[in-house]
């Protein structure tokens, strides 16, 4: 098949449009002077066949043995048969398909267009006295600016609320109507909804830099990659291109008929037919945007289909989002307010999910938090960096074990999330969290089982103990405690030597590695935003891991019909070749029977798209985070 540049978008609309004229003209000429009819068609065949042909002699060249190379053919043999009808049938069929693709590939976009039309367009920036107010557009706001942010209006860029209080909802990005409640202090991301009171916000970064824009770049990034769509359609033109020019052959050596040859090829020409694939592969990515699932290739999606082994993370993950801390004990020489102040310093720099726990935890009991250099995070591990003289670490067990030097850890008990704090070598404290399994886990658990994914495993950066606990409170027997990332890795591709196609959920900030190992990734985008997602092939914008067996769903139903398309035109291929080669199918009514074959098996493709696919509207009703609504069967 051709690329998709926008040139050859022109060219496949050129073509189909000249080679219409040529048939009509063709055509009216039958009847006034049938003489000139057919020497007229084979002028136009003529003409349009050049670029075709050097399309696919280019390909060709690349080494490309595609399908484009029976439809060349056939055109080839057409001309030399002065068979210019058929010949004619062959270039509208190609680049009608490839236009039905065109305009497949341009409704594939409407998840874009949604998110576009909802972007924040204007703000109100304040003057330095806060007394008065002027619109300006959303790009020329400059981390710093003071905003004013009216009841109605969407946040404009990532900010902090400076004064007012209010509720916010996140459901343009994530589908949740619940408002949340936020005041002073508060971290918004923009693209949520300012529900009741007016707020005084800072700018945190540009427009451009938010986590709205991140997020629609993340979309288009799925929906621009096509390069995979393809694969499947490409393994079975590997077989079929062969198999068409044996057959010809054949008939060719038995018959010495070449207007049966030209029969072959015209019934043999599938094309259009196998751009069912990605029309097929578009239409399932598009409707899981739809329920807030952002495949961001199509491959993901096929590689979902065929999973056979779930890994989890836990912090985040098995467990709810943002662990509230639940007590901070000094060990002493420290009071436990300054240790508290001095780990929140830290963890304002870090991205872990237990970082904003932390920071907000000091927040809420009025605490400064204190100036930090040299930071340093070590992924999966803490932070460490130098408060004041101080140089103090907050992180797991181990990491913080290798800090504390000069005096023994106390013993302690190992079943609950902690973070151990060392400041300059002495065990000075520990940060206590209410570590929640999500409520929805045991649902999903079971739905992944039921979908046939045997082996569930459970790989945390935590403590063994709590791991373990948690492990129990899931249901998950396969459970492993104190890895780090690395470790994470080589645990996937053990199981991927053991044959198994593993799908890796975890947070995209941490579980990075992890995530690009697995066969397929999948990153829960946080409630507060934090979209680190690039490391993932699929992003959840709900915070509900029951997305994950409804994507797995989507795309076993998305891959169903793609390969019923391939196996049902070629299919019908290979049963017409065979009328042809006998004489039975002459070209003509064979390039007219391909038509309907090509349209019926895109028509069947359409279907991936399930009942309604994606529209704003459907998607701001459906029952955010809410059962999942079945996905059709068939
Ligand atoms: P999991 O694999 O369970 O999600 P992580 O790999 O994210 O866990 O982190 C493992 C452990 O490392 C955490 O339980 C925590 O003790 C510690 N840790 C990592 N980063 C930080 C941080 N920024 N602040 C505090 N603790 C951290
Ligand atoms: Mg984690």
């Amino acid at each position: 098949m051709s690329d998709t540049s926008t040139h050859d978008d022109r060219r496949a609309q050129r073509l189909l449009m000249v080679a219409l004229a040529w048939l009509a003209a063709g055509l009216l000429a039958h009847l006034v002077a049938p003489a000139a009819a057919q020497g007229i068609m084979l002028a136009g065949l003529l003409l349009c066949s050049v670029p075709m042909l050097v399309v696919a002699v280019r390909s060709l060249a690349k080494g490309n043995v595609n399908v484009d190379l029976i439809a060349s053919l056939a055109i080839i043999t057409a001309i030399a048969t002065n068979s210019p009808l058929p010949g004619l049938i062959i270039v509208i069929m190609q680049n009608g398909g490839e236009m039905l693709e065109q305009a497949a590939r341009g409704r594939a976009t409407d998840t874009v267009r949604a998110l576009e039309q909802d972007v924040p367009r204007t703000a109100h920036r304040l003057s330095a006295d806060g007394l008065s107010a002027e619109e300006l557009d959303v790009a020329a706001i400059q981390p710093g600016d003071l905003l004013l942010l009216r009841p109605g209006e969407l946040v404009p860029c990532d900010a902090l609320v400076i004064e007012g209080r209010s509720h916010v909802n996140t459901a343009r990005i994530t589908g949740e109507s619940t408002p949340k409640r936020v005041t002073t202090g508060a971290q918004l991301w923009s693209g949520m909804l300012n529900v009741e009171g007016a707020l005084t916000l800072r700018a945190t970064a540009t427009a451009g830099e938010s986590q709205y824009a991140q997020l629609v770049e993340l979309v288009r990034f799925g929906q621009a990659s096509k390069a995979p769509l393809q694969r499947l359609a490409d393994r079975a033109a590997g077989w079929f291109t062969p198999l068409t020019l044996a057959a010809c052959a054949v008939t060719w050596f038995v018959t010495r008929d070449m207007s049966r040859v030209l029969a072959v090829l015209v019934v043999a020409t599938p094309c259009p037919l196998l751009l069912a694939t990605p029309i097929a592969i578009m239409g399932g990515v598009d409707r899981a945007a739809g329920r807030r699932i952002v495949f961001r290739t199509g491959g993901a999606l096929e590689r979902l289909s065929s999973a056979s082994a779930a890994v989890f993370d836990k912090t985040g993950t098995i467990t709810i989002g943002e662990p509230r801390v639940d007590a901070v004990t000094s060990f002493g020489p420290f009071a436990g307010n300054d240790l508290l102040s001095m780990a929140a310093a830290l963890e304002a720099q870090s991205s872990h999910a237990l970082a904003r726990s932390v920071v907000q935890h000091a927040k809420d009991l009025g605490l400064g938090i204190a100036k930090v250099t040299e930071v340093r995070e070590h992924a999966g591990e803490g932070v460490e960096g130098t408060v004041g003289t101080h140089h103090i670490s907050i992180g797991s067990m181990a990491f913080s074990g290798a800090r504390a030097t000069l005096a023994a850890r106390p013993a302690m008990d190992h079943s609950e999330l902690r973070a151990e704090i060392v400041v300059d070598g002495i065990h000075a404290g520990e940060i206590r969290f209410a570590d929640q399994l999500r409520p929805e886990i045991p649902e999903v658990l079971g739905s992944l089982t039921a979908l046939g994914l045997h082996r569930t495993l459970l790989l945390s950066g935590d403590a063994k103990d709590h791991t373990a606990r948690i492990a129990t409170l899931a249901g998950i027997a396969d459970a492993h405690g104190e890895l780090l990332p690395g470790q994470k890795v080589e645990w996937i591709e053990t199981l991927q030597a053991e044959g198994e196609r593993v799908l890796m959920v975890g947070d995209g900030v941490n579980d990075a590695p992890a995530l690009v190992a697995a066969s397929v990734g999948i990153a829960i985008a946080p409630r507060q935003g934090g979209l680190a997602a690039n490391s993932a092939d699929i992003v959840l914008l709900r915070d509900d891991l029951r997305s994950i067996p409804e994507a797995i769903r989507i795309s076993r139903h998305t891959m169903r019909v793609a390969r019923q398309c391939i196996g049902i035109g070629l299919g019908l291929s290979m049963g017409a070749m065979v009328f042809a080669a006998f004489g039975m199918l002459p070209a003509l009514e064979g390039a007219i029977l391909q038509e309907f074959i090509d349209v019926a098996v895109i028509l069947n493709a359409l279907r991936s798209r399930g009942a309604g696919g994606l529209s704003p509207r459907r998607a701001a009703t459906s029952n955010a985070g809410g059962m999942p609504q079945p996905v059709l069967s068939h």
